[in-house]
């Protein structure tokens, strides 16, 4: 039975391991890809530290994140707009959910499927073995849509794509159109932010400001195009900080505040928007209390979870045609081996890096 190498969490908060895991046999339709590019995402910290992660888990392969090459198919096998696929294909691939619940037949709303199915939490010695991205091959089960990556995207914008920048997509879809005369406020200057940013001024915002930590990340910022950031090391008042975006937008508040830090920094975004504006709510993780006083002041909230495949496509043709203007391969920040797993996680969690990739098979 063929094995590969894969970085693999036996224990919380232990270093990860380089293991031996077995390639499965592949399911009519299923294929097999070589990563190309696993970045990490706050939620793979998440797992690593137990947060959002049970002992059943383990142990697993973390990373949601991967752009691949086709190495293996088992049958034909389309991508998302129809086109037939091939070994050497670099694709992306969305999560599967089940097609036939409430949310996917009637409701439309497919990342509320309660069967939807996710990587980087599967446990490595179970079929199919192979479904996180810090490891030589990922496996692509049959029912996710693949998308196709376009020549001019790298492949570690690619991965970002498959998790943090399709969501950001999702967020925009639900939000609806930007006029050109609203101010947008983004909290977060993570990968989540940062690619907000763009997408915001990319959407005809007036104004884009971006509100964040460490200072390395508000540089990314304003080098991929913020008009202004404030530093949350600087300002850690958050009276002072919704100040600032009033002195910022006519003393009204911005029409427009996005969420992509944690749940916690919800009520102080929510105090930023102008009556009657819209509040993005994107970022995950913590918990706080929000007041009624916010609804009668017209601030309508919207919320997104994960996304729908469509919005991996948007993602990297996002990627593909802004390309050429925005920097986005400096949101990137640090490249590691496979065996440099652990330092890639730790990374993450100390705010470090805006997005470690990793290059299992060399970048
Ligand atoms: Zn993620
Ligand atoms: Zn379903």
């Amino acid at each position: 039975m063929a094995e590969t190498r894969a970085a693999v969490i036996t224990g919380f908060n232990q270093p990860l391991e380089i293991r031996s895991v077995q390639i499965p046999e592949l399911e009519p339709t299923a294929m097999l890809a070589k990563v190309e590019a696993a970045t990490l995402c706050g939620t793979d910290v998440h797992r690593w530290h137990g947060r959002v992660a049970t002992a059943e888990m383990l142990p697993f392969i973390p990373g949601h994140e991967t752009c691949g090459i086709i190495a293996e198919m088992n049958g034909e096998r389309r991508d998302l707009l129809g086109e037939p696929l091939k070994p050497g294909d670099r694709v992306l691939w969305s999560y599967p959910t089940c097609g036939h619940c409430y949310w996917c037949t009637v409701a439309k709303q497919t990342s509320h499927c309660p069967e939807i199915r996710v990587w980087g939490g599967s446990r490595a010695d179970q079929f199919p073995f192979l479904l996180g991205g810090l490891a030589d091959y990922q496996y692509v089960p049959p029912g996710c849509d693949v998308i196709k990556v376009p020549a001019a995207v790298s492949p570690a914008s690619a991965a970002a794509a498959a998790c943090a920048y399709r969501t950001v997509m999702h967020g925009f879809e639900r939000l609806g159109a930007i006029a050109p005369h609203e101010t947008v406020v983004v909290q977060g200057s993570g990968p989540l932010g940062l690619f907000a940013s763009v997408v915001a001024r990319d959407r005809g915002a007036y104004r884009v400001l971006v509100i964040g930590a460490p200072a390395n990340r508000l540089q990314v910022a304003r080098e991929l195009g913020a008009d202004d950031v404030l530093s949350l090391d600087e300002v850690k008042d958050s009276a002072d900080r919704v100040k600032w975006v009033q002195d910022r937008s006519g003393g009204r508040g911005a029409d427009i505040v996005i969420q992509c830090a944690t749940h916690m920094a919800v009520p102080e975004g929510i105090a930023m928007v102008r009556k009657g504006g819209r509040y993005l709510s994107v970022g995950v993780g913590g918990d706080a209390a929000i007041s009624p006083t916010d609804f009668w002041r017209s601030v309508t909230i919207i919320p997104v979870t994960m996304a729908e495949p469509r919005h991996w496509l948007q993602a990297v043709r996002f990627l593909e045609s802004r390309g050429a203007a925005v920097p986005f391969d400096s949101m990137i920040s640090r490249s590691y081996k496979l065996e440099q797993a652990t330092e890639a996680m730790n990374a993450m969690a100390n705010f470090e890096v805006v997005k470690p990739v990793i290059y299992p098979n060399g970048g």
